[in-house]
């Protein structure tokens, strides 16, 4: 696995860092947006190291003595936000609802020590490892934004305008696009998967669809989704059908009375996408709807809800990594 050393650009404004690797966890894009002597950054990645990478590409692109001196953070996961800590002199802007959210946020150094926990010969700690143990998040510390808004702030960055509008609770509680009208681009966070099944945590699923339908009324040229590469109008459309499929079967089967363990296992079986990754993220979808149907209050326990998909599909557990062990899993550098 090779990140990439170059951004790729859309125009003279906006170029996009795709680390795309479909199947995996934590490979995020971001997008850094130039303009005369001011840049701002979509989104930070998940590690010191992959950060460090995506700094060297984006001075490549920007003017001698042009420093990132905005980040907009679209939601409060780490592999969206970890990174920010490491523009110590940029201002880091989000919304309210993902100030409150990083609170609850696994710290970096507490997910370094879930992984340093994991046994092997446990299936949920062998999938931790197979999709995180690639990842070293030493060096990191939870950043929070150091300005916020709720529903939208607009920005100028040199003789751009830059929009940002929240759109949450959607994928997260509190999850913004960051909209570039003269560009005709919209970086959507992780509204919007591309080549795997989507994960959302904060959800309904109503509300990915409308978050997707607020970037289509935008009327963009190209979406920058969270995860994967860059797409237009038509491939939205296309992901809104997905989401709506899953969201009217989810409803069907609870309205039949089907537990959630049967939703999951039905849905999964149903699945007839094998073009997307991570087949399994149906499981936490069918998990997070579910408790919007039966109006739970409490939080969606993720470790809980990750543990039964895992366990309702066992053919995508693979084979257990660890850095700096011999293993054919491939590395980030
Ligand atoms: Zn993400």
């Amino acid at each position: 696995m090779r990140i990439p050393a170059d951004l790729t650009r859309i125009d003279n404004q906006v170029h996009a860092w795709l680390p795309v690797f479909p199947g995996t966890w934590g490979m995020a894009n971001c997008v850094l947006i130039a303009s005369g002597t001011d840049a701002l950054l979509v989104d930070t990645p998940y590690t010191a190291p992959l950060t460090t990478a995506l700094t060297a590409a984006a001075h490549r692109v920007l003017p001698p003595g042009v420093a990132i001196s905005t980040v907009v953070t679209t939601h409060a996961n780490g592999d969206h936000s970890y990174g920010a800590g490491l523009f110590p002199a940029a201002e880091v802007i989000s919304t309210d609802a993902n100030l409150t959210h990083l609170c609850s946020e696994p710290t970096p150094s507490q997910l370094q020590a879930l992984l340093d926990r994991c046994q092997a010969a446990e299936p949920f700690d062998r999938y931790l490892l197979w999709h995180f143990g690639r990842y070293d998040f030493t060096g990191l510390e939870l950043t929070p934004p150091t300005r916020t808004f709720s529903s939208r702030l607009d920005l100028r960055i040199g003789s751009l305008d830059v929009h940002l509008i929240e759109v949450g609770p959607a994928h997260t509680a509190g999850d913004l696009i960051v909209h570039v009208p003269s560009s005709g681009v919209v970086c959507a966070g992780d509204t919007l998967f591309v080549g795997d099944v989507p994960v959302h945590w904060a959800g309904p699923l109503s509300g990915v669809i409308d978050a997707c339908q607020t970037i289509l009324d935008l009327d963009p040229r190209i979406v920058v989704p969270g995860h994967g590469p860059l797409v237009g109008q038509k491939e939205v459309a296309h992901y809104m059908d997905y989401v709506r499929e899953l969201l009217d079967r989810s409803h069907t089967l609870h309205s039949q009375g089907a537990c959630l363990d049967a939703a999951s296992h039905t849905l999964l079986e149903e699945h007839r996408r094998p073009d997307l990754g991570l087949p399994e993220r149906i499981a936490v979808l069918a998990a997070m709807e579910y408790r919007h149907l039966n109006n739970a209050a409490d939080p969606l326990q993720l470790v809980e809800i990750l543990s039964s998909a895992i366990r309702l599909a066992p053919g995508r557990c693979q084979t257990p990594y660890r850095r700096g062990t011999a293993s054919s899993r491939p590395s980030t550098a």
